[in-house]
């Protein structure tokens, strides 16, 4: 059944795309989640595989998948991610953007991205519940991060899953496509997060690239960690976010914390 209950929004770590066929222990904890949450009526994902000037809000009716990356194992190629999209609800999101001062416009072909679509084959391998992306928007700080969850903030209430998909660390020059030793500075950005997440220290969080260890080394570039603070904003309707709770998910080639959090309640 189809719950209009408001959902808790989620920050996952999507890694590499090779995650979608190596789940590692990231992946059982996502489908878990899936399992337990109440049935969204549609999924609403904010990637960073899909950035521009101002958001643009997918309502093709059946999304594709995007395979939007090079020099990936062939089977990845292969897969494909069949869930409709929402229309209805995409238009819900475009406007409740537009009423917050963001100048949201539509774009009814564009399918899902790999920031998308691999997490979802974990946490929804059914691949039945509708899914739509909204993009997430160029030239973002910490404050207006923030502010675009809060703004998407009114869907969580009418039954939307909203789903910041990044990477809890994203250093891709230190990338290595085997399974080194993990660098220490990894865990201590992941702690360090992880403790201002279940604090539900929005202050904290927000500070988190200026103030946690190596938050330079953890993310050369803040893409990646944006839909984390849009994830916690979502859950943050006037009284500051929502106390998160983590899904451990390790460390994947060696720089990569696979750690996602889940702000509200899961049931
Ligand atoms: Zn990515």
């Amino acid at each position: 059944m189809t719950t209009t209950h408001r959902l808790p929004s989620l920050f996952v770590s999507h890694g590499a795309p090779s995650f979608a066929l190596d789940p590692g222990i990231a992946g059982p904890r996502l489908a878990a989640l899936g399992r337990a949450l109440p049935r969204p009526a549609a999924v609403l994902v904010v990637s960073p595989h899909w950035m521009t000037a101002a958001p643009v809000v997918g309502t093709v009716g059946q999304p594709e998948t995007i395979h939007d990356f090079g020099g990936f194992a062939p089977a990845l190629y292969q897969l494909s991610y069949p869930a409709p999209g929402h229309p209805a609800l995409a238009e819900q999101a475009r406007r409740a953007l537009v009423a917050a001062g963001w100048p949201a416009s539509v774009d009814a072909r564009r399918g899902l991205d790999h920031g998308a679509w691999v997490p979802l084959m974990h946490l929804f391998p059914g691949a039945d519940i509708p899914v739509f992306q909204v993009s997430l928007p160029a030239r973002l700080d910490a404050d207006r991060a923030w502010a675009f969850g809060q703004a998407l903030a009114p869907l969580a209430g009418q039954g939307v899953l909203i789903v910041g998909s990044g990477s809890l660390t994203h250093n891709l020059y230190e990338f290595r496509g085997g399974h080194g030793d993990d660098e220490a500075y990894v865990q201590a950005f992941a702690d360090w997060v992880r403790g201002a997440v279940e604090q539900a220290d929005g202050d904290r969080l927000r500070c988190a690239l200026r103030d946690a260890p190596q938050a330079q080394r953890a993310h050369p570039t803040a893409e990646h960690f944006w839909p984390l603070l849009v994830a916690a904003g979502a859950s943050d309707t006037g009284q500051g976010p929502a106390a998160g709770w983590t899904l451990e998910g390790g460390i994947a080639h060696g720089v990569l914390s696979m750690d996602s959090y889940v702000f509200g309640p899961a049931g």
